[in-house]
């Protein structure tokens, strides 16, 4: 009989913020295809029984590509195995949760998905900025910051970026800081918007370095700040204050 593969969001930080069900499915799991966003106090939960396949090294150094992830669940899948792909977060937001699904329907295999807290969310909460607010933002948009929005045809929209009030959170952005900040300004943003990045969210060795977008970039630079981080936009930043609200 063909197998099932469960695709499961961690959460953004120990096993506290993780679904019930989460745990139930890595219980359960004759196979794990991890990456090392879930964090170490959940990676060391993985059972013992399980094949535990790590794939973000792989063979030494190798990361595994993508559509080398893809073919190991099919193949576990259909030699019977119960699979879990385990992630950072939620698998469906810039987790390619989605593309996963799409290629196990193909070959005819049952999914399940877990829903996991995400960090778009989550890590701002976790230092007391909430990403909506009734005075300061009505709307907030999740970006990758993985695209360079100087180079050619972008998939986003930074003219719309650039005007749009409420709250822009950018994920996978420390590298680009600096054109995603100049990008906004330059279509539009104000260059005193309060700006948060928070490395490491949830995590014992967090950080939070604050400063206006015009500036965050040389700020982020000179502190050494390094992914993985969520960089928050917007007026409700000014909520954060340094006051701890949430415990790892
Ligand atoms: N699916 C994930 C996001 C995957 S993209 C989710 O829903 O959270 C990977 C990016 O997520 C990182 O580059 C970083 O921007 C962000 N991220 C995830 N967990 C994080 C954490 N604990 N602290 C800071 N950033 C985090």
């Amino acid at each position: 009989m063909t197998g099932k593969v469960v695709l499961v969001g961690s959460g953004p930080g120990g096993l506290g913020l993780m679904a019930v069900r989460a745990q139930e499915a890595i219980a359960e799991a004759e196979v794990i295809l991890y990456d090392q966003l879930p964090g170490d106090e959940i990676l060391a939960t993985l059972p013992e029984s399980a094949e535990k396949i790590d794939c973000g090294k792989h063979g030494g150094d190798h990361t595994l590509e993508q559509d080398e992830i893809e073919a190991l669940m099919v193949e576990k899948a259909l030699e019977g195995k119960n699979v879990v792909r385990l992630k950072g977060g939620d698998s469906f937001l810039f987790g390619r949760g989605g593309e996963e699904m799409e290629t196990l329907r193909a070959h005819g295999i049952a999914v399940e998905v877990v829903p996991g807290i995400t960090s778009a969310i989550a890590v701002p909460e976790s230092v007391g900025i909430p990403v909506t607010h009734r005075k300061f933002a009505s709307q907030v948009t999740i970006i990758t910051g993985h695209e360079d929005p100087t180079k050619g045809e972008s998939a986003l929209d930074w003219q719309f970026l650039g005007r749009t009030r409420g709250t822009i959170v950018v994920l996978m952005g420390v590298k680009n800081l600096g054109k995603i900040a100049e990008a906004l300004v330059g279509n539009g943003r104000d260059p005193a918007t309060p700006v948060a990045v928070i490395e490491r969210g949830m995590r014992p060795d967090q950080r939070v370095t604050v400063g206006p977008l015009a500036e965050i970039a040389a700020i982020a630079r000179a502190q050494g700040v390094r992914p993985p981080a969520v960089i928050v936009i917007g007026e409700v930043v000014g909520l954060y204050d340094g006051t701890p609200v949430y415990k790892p």
